[in-house]
């Protein structure tokens, strides 16, 4: 199978993209979806964040507080870093455990933040999704009703946009409409088909 990582600053359209891929039939992978899944009231990390950081973070269903959560560890460094240290493994073992179910030609897995880890994930390509940073801080301020500056310091502690585009095989750069980041997927979509099917094609013969 062929897996091509996702990666993009906040706002930069890694989310819009992968949600043309999926139109398009292909499976998505999203370490997002995955961050949330792990804290699942019956899962392991759940009652490991607990156990850490006290009832105070537990929900009344059982699972986590997440606005208690982002309360106790806003500002405090070493309580974020402690959390990460809970769930970043977790996410992990998650996304290497669902890219492995999968048998399908080729698949999306979102990271966003691929160009900060430092562990490896099996990605045979790693595509890039650009934006300038003004177009990051509209967009963000419009979808999660937040200030410019709320949205600069996310960005400020984000990788840069060079480091990124260091790690890239495949950009989209996403300064214009909509219609245009799709138009941009149905194109690689047609590379990746054609990727995938000249390896089939050398292993066969
Ligand atoms: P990310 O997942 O990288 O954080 P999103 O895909 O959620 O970013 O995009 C951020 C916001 O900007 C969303 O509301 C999305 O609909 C919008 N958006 C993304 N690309 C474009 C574009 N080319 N034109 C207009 N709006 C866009």
């Amino acid at each position: 199978m062929l897996a091509v990582g996702i990666t993009g600053g906040i706002g930069s359209g890694k989310s819009a993209a992968a949600n043309r891929f999926s139109e398009l039939g292909v499976p998505v992978i999203d370490a997002d979806v995955i961050a949330r899944q792990v804290v699942e009231p019956d899962r392991p990390a759940c009652r490991k964040v607990i156990d850490a950081f006290g009832d105070e973070v537990a929900s009344d269903g059982g699972g986590l507080n997440r606005a208690r959560l982002r309360k106790v560890v806003f500002s405090e460094p070493e309580k974020k870093s402690q959390l990460e240290s809970i769930l970043h493994p977790e996410i992990h073992a998650e996304i290497l455990r669902q890219i492995a179910e999968l048998s399908v030609p080729y698949a999306i897995v979102v990271i966003p933040l691929l160009a900060e880890s430092k562990r490896q994930y099996p990605l045979d390509r790693i595509l890039v999704i650009d934006a300038p940073t003004e177009l990051q801080i509209s967009r963000v301020s419009v979808r999660d009703n937040q200030s410019a500056s709320e949205v600069e310091r996310v960005i400020e502690l984000q990788s840069s946009r060079q480091n990124r585009l260091a790690i890239a095989d495949d950009v989209i750069e996403n300064s214009g409409s909509l219609q245009s980041l799709r138009n941009s997927v149905d194109a690689l979509h047609e590379k990746y088909l054609a990727i995938v099917r000249c390896s089939s094609q050398s292993e066969n013969g």
